[in-house]
């Protein structure tokens, strides 16, 4: 499990029970959930919940910078708890699982100097791509 409850407890953020759900539904590992499904999760957890309060909530969990906005071939932005490790993602073309990978190496440094264009490079997102092992049995 990561440990975004518990990261949450100790900024202070005050956790009502709609983002205590919020923070529930996206606890985890490698979750990577787009708004909508974390509202569907939310729901039965708390019925009244509203689609604006849960997008209301993302927002500033990543403002908190314990959550982080992950963007996949154009399809809805997604919502991944997994902040404070660096990694990168594997998406499966077929079904769209995604897992979080640890490529060895920093892509930072696998970038030379001179493929730089005089830019301040701060990141680097890379996406592999392939088939999951459900996906690739007939
Ligand atoms: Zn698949
Ligand atoms: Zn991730």
């Amino acid at each position: 499990m990561s440990d975004l409850l518990a990261r949450l407890r100790e900024q202070g953020w005050r956790l009502t029970a709609q983002r205590r759900v919020v923070a529930e539904v996206l606890d985890g590992e490698h979750v990577h959930l787009t708004a909508d499904e974390v509202h569907a999760r939310a729901v039965h957890l708390l019925p009244e919940i509203s689609r604006a309060t849960v997008y209301n909530t993302l927002g500033e969990l990543v403002s908190l910078g314990e959550v982080l906005e992950v963007s996949t071939d154009g399809r809805a932005k997604r919502y991944d708890p997994n902040a404070h490790h660096a990694h990168q993602h594997l998406i499966c073309s077929s079904c769209g699982t995604i897992r979080d990978v640890h490529p060895s190496g920093d892509p930072l440094a696998a970038l030379p100097p001179a493929e730089r264009f005089g830019f301040a490079v701060s990141g680097a997102e890379i996406t592999y791509r392939g088939l999951c092992p459900e996906c690739r049995t007939p």
